[in-house]
């Protein structure tokens, strides 16, 4: 995605920056203490965290940039950060 000073993007830019690439650390959704409060998916800076059924979630790889704030804020740390394979 090229941006040229004081360019406007077209609507849905952002699904072409793949915040994925930056990662170094990944979480791990454990889903074993899960209490489906939905804290993880409401506080991701990149809205990639989604819920696959009750009590299971996961994040997207291609926009994962591996701050933490999911497993931090975890209330039963059901979230664990580990470091990335690349
Ligand atoms: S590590 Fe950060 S970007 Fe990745 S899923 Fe958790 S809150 Fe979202
Ligand atoms: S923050 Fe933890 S307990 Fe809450 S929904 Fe996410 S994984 Fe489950």
């Amino acid at each position: 995605m090229k941006i040229i000073q004081g360019g406007i993007l077209t609507a849905g830019t952002s699904l072409q920056n793949h915040t994925g690439s930056w990662r170094n650390y990944r979480p791990v959704y454990l889903q074993k203490t899960c209490i489906d409060c939905k804290m993880c998916a409401t506080i991701c800076p990149e809205g990639c965290v989604f819920r696959i059924s009750e009590k299971k979630f996961n994040f997207d790889p291609n926009y994962c940039k591996g701050c933490g704030m999911c497993a931090e804020e975890c209330p039963v740390d059901d979230i664990e950060m580990v470091i990335e394979e690349k």
